[in-house]
Formats: C-alpha cells, structure tokens, sequence
C-alpha cells in the first residue's frame, strides 16, 4: 500500500485523506493533540511537529512525508529529509515562515508586492515610516497567521504602540494596499515539473479570517487568470516545488499584488473538492507522489462559506441545490474552523440564490 506521513492532523489533513483513500493511500498524521481531526482518516502519532523522534515515528515506511501546516519547523522536515523525501521541501517551509524572505523572493522573481523594509529597531520604524508613509502595515516577520501579529498605522502617533504591541521580534513594515477586493491562486507543481493553476478565486475576510470564496472570482477574464498565475509560477519553479501551493493576491483596479504564499493545501481552494475536475487535496497527493496530475479546470460556478464558531443547521443547509457539508468534528470555540459548506451550480446566476440561502444559515448560527 502506497503510504504518506503528513505532519500536522487538522482539517487539512484530514481531507487530504479523504482524497487519498480512494486511491489506496493509507495516512500516518503527526499531532500534537490526541483529537486531531485527521485521526478519522488514518492512523496518528501524537507529538509535537518540532519533535524529531515522533516526526520519524509519524515518517516510516512512508512512501512520502508532506505537511498541512506552513508552521513546520523548517528543522523537522529536514531531519526526515535523509530517509524519505519531503514534499514540498523544507526550503519552501523556510520560505514561506518569514514574510521578509518571502516578500525579497516575490520582488527577485518579477512578482509585485506592497513596498516594505525589514524593522529591527524603534529609530528603523521611524525610518521605515518616513520611506514608505502612512497608513502601513506593521508585522511580524515569522508566526502571524489570520492578521495577528500585525498593526495598522494610520499616524505618526500608532507608531509607539504597535511599537509596544509587537516590537519584540523582528518585523517588516508594508506600504498599505487600498485593494478592490482579495483574491488567491491555487496552483499545484508535479515532480517533472508540470504546473497546473486553478481559475483565481475572489476571498472575502472578517476579522482576519477568510469567510467566502467564490469560485472563479467574479469578473475574472483570461487576462486576470494569466496575471495571476504569473503570480505562482516562477515561484513555484524558483523553489523546485512539489505539491499544492497559494498565493494571497491584492487586486488592485485589476493590477495585481502578491501578499504571501502558503506552501500547503488552502482554505481559498476547499471548493475544488466539488467544484473542479481534480481536487487541491487530490493533485497534492498525486505531485508529492509522483503521479499524474489531475485537470484543474472548475465545472461550473462554486462559493464556499467557512463555519466559524458553530455549525450551521444541517438539514436546512442540505435541502439547499448543490450544498455540500463538510463537518471536521472539532469542538466548537470562538473563532475557531469548524466546518466549511461549498455550493456549485452550472452558472454563476444559477449560484447566487443558493449562495445566498447558504450565508444566512450560516450567519444564523451562533458565531458565524
Ligand atoms: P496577512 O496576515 O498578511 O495575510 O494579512 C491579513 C489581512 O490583512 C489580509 O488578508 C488583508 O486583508 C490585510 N492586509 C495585509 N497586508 C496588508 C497591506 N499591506 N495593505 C492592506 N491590507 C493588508
């Protein structure tokens, strides 16, 4: 039986192997949690991702070891690099945890970004304010995930309390993007080097946290899909990359500016389950693999809501045309993912009334 370890057992792991299972894949999950969702789908190692000896415990007799989480400690996939192969590459974890490696790497490749200068001091804020102006962004440069570690300067005078907020590790400092709207592109890249990219979606965020995908963006022509994909490609064969990838965009009146990429399967990409001929979690599994690639192309319109804090009434969001649920079975808390519905129709017209059905009920719901 063909075998892959995957480090981190949350809800992308878990539909990782429900793409794998029809294939005859069997799955070993590396988790820090003895819940993790991804225990339904395979067997699971309990330990931390920056314990070498549980990772190899998670890795052997694996075919391949990937991972669902960019938080990998770059060291852990690099140990396991001298018994299996890693895909994608540790370099790609590296890459992808320090938005000031990632942001020099988009620039080097001809891929535009908000201007932004490293911050590693109180003065050098005050200089990075003066070359860029106001409003920014200020971040982390490593473990900011759904906009924590970052602050918005909208004066001179936010800069001593984002200063106190997030002054103790290293930082960047980004020009502020009045985009029109977000939009990702989810792109997969085969052991030959095949790239296949899905039609660019449009994301709508509250709070940080990503709400709505609609699938293709609307408005998206094949202009906008080839400024996008020109927004993955060379970083995809920049790293060698292995595996499924996302760049988060900022689409500017139709210019395009790559915010960050993520090195694994990604919630903007959950619609292609139901609404493209070959799924993210499949075409991931088959590049780590080595094994053909699967097309990308969508069949019809799709939009996915993500649940968050609380599950939507079921029945009432299946009596919905095209609904399809997707429950990761984790306990409800504040904030937190816990399931995501797609809907598909032939058209986009034909979407928007069920799309529109499906966010009531989901705001219904307690914290959605
Ligand atoms: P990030 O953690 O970089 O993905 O940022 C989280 C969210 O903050 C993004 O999805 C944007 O909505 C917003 N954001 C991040 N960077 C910028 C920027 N330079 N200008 C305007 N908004 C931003």
């Amino acid at each position: 039986m063909t075998k892959v370890a995957v480090l981190g057992g949350g809800q992308l792991g878990r539909m990782l192997g429900l793409a794998g299972i029809p294939l005859g894949i069997g799955f070993r999950f590396l988790d820090p949690s003895p819940d993790a969702t991804a225990r339904a789908v395979g067997d699971l190692v309990v330990g931390g991702l920056d314990d070498v000896a549980a990772a190899a415990k998670a890795a052997d007799g694996a075919d391949v070891v990937t991972y669902e989480w960019e938080g990998v400690p770059a060291e852990t996939a690099v140990a396991l690099t001298a018994d299996v192969p890693v895909r994608p590459s540790a370099w790609a974890l590296e890459v992808a945890q320090d938005r000031l490696v990632e942001k020099t790497m988009f620039q080097g490749l001809g891929i535009a970004t908000a201007p932004f200068t490293a911050v590693g001091a109180r003065a050098e804020l005050d200089d990075a304010i003066a070359q860029l102006g106001l409003p920014a962004v200020l971040k982390t440069r490593r473990g900011g995930y759904d906009g924590k570690g970052q602050a918005v300067l909208r004066d001179a005078g936010d800069a001593d309390a984002a200063w106190a907020e997030l002054g103790r590790v290293p930082l960047i400092l980004e020009g502020f993007v009045a985009f029109r709207r977000e939009l990702s592109i989810v792109a997969v890249r085969g052991l030959d080097g095949e790239v296949a990219c899905w039609p660019v979606v449009e994301n709508a965020h509250e709070g940080g946290i990503l709400r709505v995908t609609r699938a293709p963006a609307p408005g998206a022509d094949a202009a906008l899909q080839a400024r996008a994909e020109r927004c993955i490609r060379p970083l995809l064969d920049e790293l060698d990359y292995v595996g499924v990838a996302c760049v988060e965009l900022f689409d500017v009146d139709g210019a395009l500016l790559a915010n960050e990429m993520a090195p694994r399967v990604h919630n903007s990409g959950h619609w292609t389950i139901e609404g493209a001929d070959t799924s993210q979690f499949e075409n991931h599994l088959r590049a780590v693999l080595g094994w053909p690639l699967g097309s990308t192309a969508a069949r019809g319109a799709s939009a996915m809501v993500n649940c968050i804090g609380a599950m939507p009434d079921r029945d009432a969001l299946l009596a919905i045309p095209g609904a399809h649920v997707h429950d990761y079975e984790k306990a409800p808390r504040r904030a937190r993912k816990l399931g995501h519905v797609t809907v598909c129709a032939p058209d986009a017209d034909a979407l928007a009334p069920r799309l529109a059905s499906m966010q009531e009920l989901v705001r219904a719901s307690a914290d959605g």
